[in-house]
């Protein structure tokens, strides 16, 4: 226990944020008074760049240019367009990527398409504590498939040794989305090379969280989250990467006509489009599209290393005090050690349940995740050191005064 000496004051945290390169980019999101917001990690906050381009691509295009906004707006382009933004977020060249569907429906699009390169091996490698949609998804295609396939489960620090030639894909998510742990892109992703098998990044927790290069690793595919740290707004269209080197081998399972190589001349026949672009499957979800794409925008001005460097730095203030302030309440860090976390802290409490809800009714809001996490994210452009003293402050407040321990904490919402 540290001494009273040590104790880090509000001021010093004031202090901090004056300091801080980043500080002039939370004056471009839309943020309620009186909340602090520590869920970025799950819903990006509101950037005021994406009000205006939703405005002007309501009233302007779908408006009044109507129909003709696919060309004249280049709706039809904001897939590869939006995908090259991301791809500058990812270590990607801007051809290797697009902006589409979920996240979920991409990890089948890639999933079935890796399978298929690497006929003949028949297992998908994950770990247990992986996201459980990424699971579930693979789960669905080996059914598909006629049950040739598995799904083998082995804990996240075995995965390199458990590659081998029956492998045809590693599939993992780079950022654990409980404990913020960092899986090593670098020498994974060499693993699975090195064993003739095919590597699948989530980049769900990770893009626009820190620096990501799928390239520099070899990476062979990606899929990420568009509402996250990319702050697209709630259900944005999710991304795709697949290195070049694949991109023409790859047969599309959803094989729709936004990626047939001619939609417009209406041809009975599927004819896949040259590269990334086949793995289109619908028409783009325009106002989604172009709110994520103005978002973006926001996210390329900063610098990633400052995102990091300031991620982490929140990530260790919000822990220390924590111990300075909330101990002996039963509250344990749970979370990845400094050098593998994520952009987001856990502690672990047999009420987390009621005490976020306590928070979330102080205006501090992160999350709560199955059996007994609270989880807070640390969002760099526009969460500040100040904040991490008023957050840990009203937790200090919901534990000394058990304001928790109430009926209307610890009914269960639909979404948690
Ligand atoms: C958030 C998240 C998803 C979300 O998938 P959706 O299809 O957008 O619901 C997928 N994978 C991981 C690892 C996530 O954290």
């Amino acid at each position: 226990m540290k001494n009273e000496m040590t104790k880090i004051t509000r001021a010093e945290c004031e202090a901090r944020d004056r300091a801080d390169p980043l500080a002039k980019f939370r004056d471009q999101f839309v943020l309620p008074d009186g909340v602090i917001y520590l869920d970025g990690n799950s819903l990006g906050a509101l950037p005021k760049a994406a009000v205006l381009r939703m405005r002007e691509a309501v009233e302007q295009q779908w408006g009044r240019d109507l129909i003709k906004s696919w060309n004249l707006h280049d709706w039809i382009g904001l897939p590869r367009r939006v995908g090259a933004k991301i791809a500058r977020l990812i270590g990607a060249k801007p051809d290797e990527v697009v902006a589409a569907d979920s996240t979920s429906v991409n990890l089948f699009k890639l999933l079935a398409a890796a399978v298929r390169l690497r006929a003949g091996r028949d297992v998908i490698l994950s770990e247990p504590g992986n996201f459980p949609t990424d699971l579930y998804v693979a789960q669905g295609l080996i059914d598909l498939l006629g049950g040739r396939h598995r799904l083998e489960l082995v804990p996240g620090e075995e995965i390199e040794a458990a590659i081998d030639e029956r492998v045809a894909v590693v599939s993992l998510t780079h950022v654990n989305y409980k404990s913020g742990r960092v899986h090593d892109l670098n020498r994974v992703s060499a693993a699975a090379r090195a064993k003739g098998a095919l590597m699948l990044w989530d980049l769900a927790h990770s893009a626009g969280a820190l620096p990501v290069d799928l390239n520099g690793a070899g990476a062979d595919l990606a899929v990420g989250c568009g509402y996250k740290y990319l702050n697209g707004g709630p259900g944005a269209p999710a991304f795709l990467f697949i290195a070049e080197r694949h991109q023409d081998t790859i047969s599309p399972p959803l094989s729709g006509w936004m990626g047939h190589a001619h939609p417009f001349t209406f041809d009975i026949g599927y004819e896949p489009a040259a590269g990334i672009a086949r793995n289109l499957c619908g028409t783009p979800p325009v106002l989604s599209m172009a709110a994520l794409d103005a978002a973006l925008d926001v996210m390329l001005e900063a610098d990633m290393n400052e995102i990091r460097k300031k991620s982490l730095a929140l990530g260790d203030l919000f822990l220390t005090l924590v111990e300075q302030r909330c101990a002996g309440h039963g509250c344990r860090p749970g979370s990845a050690a400094r050098h593998e976390r994520g952009s987001q802290v856990g502690l672990v409490h047999e009420h987390a349940y009621p005490i976020m809800q306590a928070l979330i009714a102080r205006g501090v809001i992160g999350d709560f995740r199955a059996p007994d996490v609270l989880r807070f994210g640390f969002a760099p452009l526009y969460n500040r050191y100040a904040d991490m003293w008023d957050a840990v402050d009203a937790l200090r407040q919901v534990m000394e005064s058990h304001a928790w321990d109430a009926p209307r904490f610890k009914t269960r919402a639909a979404v948690t």
